[in-house]
């Protein structure tokens, strides 16, 4: 698939990517190359403007997850009130939401906070935050747009260690653009090196081995 922008701007050439079911694929590639631009044409926010993106079931709301870089937790609602939202937007009873929330929160290390306001927590606990948020809907797919650039190294490294664990108990399809190759090894089963603008495949790298977990 291919994706110039209204304004002339050519972000994807002939981009050819297949991920299978419960597959952990990371991008890799340099700021502007288009990374973001597939995970937008994957969440169905745009559609590529050549080729196309084919799903070999049909994918409907709620399947499909998003964890950005910066915090998009409602500063005004309590975090159980902010991870149940997604379940309110499903229609979801408010007495289930809120068990579903409690519960995912608590896979995330966040029990204890259910009450709290994203104010009071630090940058790595709202991040656990959107996380559960992310997958309380047990979605299908997962895309992560560079989620923990703006953390330290070490809460990095403990936020690398819930997301796997997350993703072997969920079995979610996971699509992470990342900046990080220690990151992307660490994760992923393949690496999608993506070159320079106009972004294209440049290489895939299996990654066979899991990477020893600290
Ligand atoms: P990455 O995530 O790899 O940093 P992006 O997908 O954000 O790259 O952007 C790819 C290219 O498309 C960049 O050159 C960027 O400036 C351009 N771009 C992104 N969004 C828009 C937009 N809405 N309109 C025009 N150009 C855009
Ligand atoms: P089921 O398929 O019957 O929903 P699951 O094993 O998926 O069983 O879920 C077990 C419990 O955990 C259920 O109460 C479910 O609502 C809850 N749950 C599942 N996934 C999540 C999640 N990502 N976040 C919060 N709660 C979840």
């Amino acid at each position: 698939m291919s994706l110039t922008y209204p304004n002339g701007t050519c972000a994807l050439d002939s981009v050819d990517l297949s991920v299978a079911e419960g597959e952990f694929v990371s991008l890799l590639g340099p700021s502007g190359c288009g990374k973001s631009t597939i995970l937008r044409l994957v969440a169905g926010l745009m559609e590529p403007t050549g080729g196309q993106l084919n799903w070999l079931r049909p994918v409907a709301r709620g399947d499909i997850g998003f964890v950005f870089q910066e915090s998009t937790l409602m500063p005004w609602a309590r975090i159980i009130d902010n991870v149940r939202l997604p379940l309110d937007l499903a229609g979801v009873p408010k007495g289930e939401g809120n068990d579903r929330a409690a519960d995912g929160l608590v896979r995330v290390g966040l029990g204890d906070f259910q009450k709290a306001f994203p104010a009071e927590l630090s940058g790595g606990m709202k991040m656990r935050a959107s996380l559960a948020r992310a997958l309380v809907t047990n979605p299908r797919l997962l895309l992560l747009d560079e989620p923990f650039a703006a953390l330290d190294e070490i809460t990095r490294l403990k936020l690398n260690d819930d997301l796997l664990s997350l993703w072997e108990a969920q079995r979610f399809t996971a699509l992470f653009v990342t900046h990080s190759v220690f990151e992307s090894v660490y994760l992923s089963g393949r690496i999608v090196i993506v070159g320079p603008r106009p972004g294209r495949v440049v290489a895939e790298v299996p990654v066979p081995l899991p990477f020893p977990r600290g």
